[in-house]
């Protein structure tokens, strides 16, 4: 007898890079995955997490690194109590939200931008803060899913100015929103379906400054595995002057047909 099943999983790329004029890295990317039970039922939760920090004097990359260690830690402790019946994004919100006391308990001006993919089969929970990003790509074409939480949207929101004046604004990297800045800060929280075929693409500024969407769409679309697209995407920012640390986390959900021969 056989029994054929269908499962999904996940295969990520990912690349972090200094580019070719910064002497100093403030990107912390993190990802992990663990089972957890929801009642009876043994799940898999996969944790992808792209920081871009910011301070003088090393601040930056000590605020990245203990920002995406601390939603890391959060997000395990809860994981592994007793999660049925609760939100998953009032958890995911908590975590960010102890990860910003974290970083902002830390003498001197430090923060960081935090973008977290949280998947748990067909379903990705996105957390933001700041303005790093993640997407949703597919052979047809590629979507933002997050609003970058700054000063430069929150122009484009009201009609101030324009997409294209966005683009280059010189106020470009103020931000409105970031983990460590303040006391309290105002996590954005995105749920969608997360269907096979498709892939998430988290992202620090330093890729979406030199890449268009297009060409991040066809490099994702035509390389045939997510470490080779991040690889390439990476190669790609660097040639278009590479002007900030490059971080990217690519992830592609995939069906696996599992055939297993019961006798
Ligand atoms: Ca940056």
């Amino acid at each position: 007898m056989l029994n054929a099943e269908n499962t999904i999983e996940q295969v990520v790329g990912w690349n972090v890079d200094k580019g070719e004029r910064r002497g100093n890295m403030e990107d912390t990317v993190a990802t992990m995955d663990f089972e957890f039970l929801d009642g009876d039922i043994a799940r898999t939760v996969s944790i992808y997490a792209v920081a871009d920090g910011m301070g003088g004097h090393k601040k930056g990359e000590v605020a990245s690194r203990m920002a995406v260690q601390t939603v890391i830690e959060q997000l395990v402790k809860a994981f592994m109590g007793d999660v049925t019946g609760k939100d998953y994004e009032q958890i995911i919100t908590s975590a960010v939200e102890n990860a910003n006391h974290t970083v902002y308990e830390q003498e001197g001006d430090m923060g960081t931008t935090l973008v977290m993919a949280v998947v748990i089969e067909n379903k990705a929970y996105i957390a933001n803060v700041g303005d790093s990003r993640a997407y949703l790509i597919c052979d047809n074409g590629i979507n933002q899913i997050t609003q970058d939480q700054s000063f430069v949207q929150e122009l484009l929101n009201i009609g101030a100015i324009t997409p294209e004046q966005a683009e280059n604004h010189p106020r470009k990297n103020i931000l409105s929103q970031a983990i460590g800045a303040k006391e309290e800060v105002q996590v954005d929280m995105y749920t969608m379906n997360f269907a096979p075929g498709n892939y998430l693409m988290l992202c620090s500024d330093g890729l979406t400054n030199e890449l268009d969407n297009d060409t991040i769409h066809k490099i994702v679309v035509d390389s045939g595995s997510p470490q080779v697209a991040c690889d390439e995407l990476v190669i790609a920012a660097n040639d278009n002057g590479g002007r900030d640390n490059i971080s990217v986390v690519l992830i592609e959900q995939k069906l696996t047909n599992s055939v297993e021969i019961l006798h």
